[in-house]
């Protein structure tokens, strides 16, 4: 490509924040839409800054395995925005009874939460929050977006990269490239409750995290364990494992907190001062394709995430570069 683009992502997640970062890189002129009022998408916290509570209520941690996201996560660090996180890890209710323990890896989160690391690439970038992406219309060559907030968007793109999961890029693909919609249509992404708790003192469990195999938990963490957090702030967070949480969507959020904070109490848990749930509708996908991106050079649209390559944050941000590297091709 030889003359410079004006490209839309729309998607401030980690996978539109890689591949936002790596066009501007290459000189393009890259604006960033997301819905939220801040960027990171699933790498999440919910906070209280007056309170000074804060969780980590999405993803929970992250390895590198790629050599790119390897050097990418030592930028990270470098800039204070990610560090390692050992935790004492359990494995609960495995049904084989045998005692199962997690492989060494070396597990990341951001710091002082897990948005911290989008927030430091969004910060490089021209990124426009608080703008639900609805349509994309195509004028002659270029395209325009409306939005649910401002109506159609003057602005015209030379291309237009959705980073969203797949329920959201697929209405947005229908109507302009139906063979991208259906591939986002084949990746089944399923919700997640997500349950945070307060507690007035340390809770005294044996562990800062613990896999557990059976009943509605998947996942349970003391959130305070983490790098730079307040340590004094003792906060749990529980997931509900996938299909549980596929089965109980629309519970109001008081009856799947009442089932979950049962699950905790059975594996020793208190119970805490404060609760507050979450419902990710779109948290993960059952068999996550393996594509990296998918772009169409006559159409100039491409669709990446973690669904097109192998799921997680690590899969998200290579998807991310993957879509870039389409691009710049
Ligand atoms: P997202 O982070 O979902 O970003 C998409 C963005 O698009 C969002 O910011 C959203 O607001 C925006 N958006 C959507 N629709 C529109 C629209 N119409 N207009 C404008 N903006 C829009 N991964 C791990 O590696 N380790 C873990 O431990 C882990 N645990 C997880 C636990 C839970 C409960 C969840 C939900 C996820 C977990 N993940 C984990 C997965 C990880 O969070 C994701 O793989 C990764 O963050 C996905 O990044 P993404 O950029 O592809 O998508």
């Amino acid at each position: 490509m030889t003359r410079l683009f004006n490209i839309a992502v729309i998607g401030a997640g980690i996978a539109g924040l890689s591949c936002a970062s790596a066009l501007q890189a290459a000189g393009h002129t890259v604006q960033v839409f997301d819905k939220s009022r801040r960027a990171g998408g699933r790498m999440s916290t919910r906070r209280n800054a007056q309170e000074g509570w804060q969780c980590d209520h999405g993803a929970q941690y992250f390895t590198a395995r790629d050599p790119a996201f390897v050097a990418e996560v030592a930028r990270w660090q470098q800039a204070g925005v990610a560090a390692l996180w050992a935790p004492r890890i359990a494995v609960l209710n495995d049904p084989s009874s045998s005692p199962r323990q997690p492989g060494p890896i070396d597990r990341f989160v951001g710091t002082p939460r897990m948005t911290a690391p989008a927030q430091w690439l969004a910060a490089s970038l021209n990124v426009s929050l608080g703008l639900t992406i609805q349509r994309l219309h195509r004028a002659g060559p270029h395209w325009q977006l409306a939005c649910a907030e401002q109506g159609l968007l003057d602005t015209r793109f030379d291309a237009v990269l959705l980073a969203l999961p797949a329920p959201q890029a697929q209405p947005l693909a229908a109507a302009v490239a139906p063979a991208l919609a259906a591939v986002a249509a084949s990746a089944h992404m399923r919700g997640c409750w997500a349950l945070m708790l307060q507690f007035g003192g340390p809770v005294d469990l044996p562990f800062d995290a613990a896999f557990v195999n059976s009943g509605p938990l998947r996942w349970i963490a003391r959130d305070n364990s983490k790098p730079g957090r307040n340590s004094a702030s003792e906060t749990w967070l529980l997931h509900a494992e996938a299909e549980w949480s596929e089965a109980h969507l629309e519970l109001p959020a008081g009856e799947a907190a009442a089932l979950m904070l049962a699950a905790f109490a059975a594996l020793g848990g208190p119970v805490p001062q404060v609760w507050t749930a979450h419902r990710w509708r779109h948290a993960d996908t059952r068999q996550p394709l393996l594509d990296g991106c998918l772009w169409d050079a006559g159409l100039r649209l491409g669709l990446s995430g973690d669904w097109l390559n192998g799921g997680k944050v690590e899969g998200a941000w290579l998807s991310g570069q993957r879509l870039a590297a389409q691009v710049l091709t």
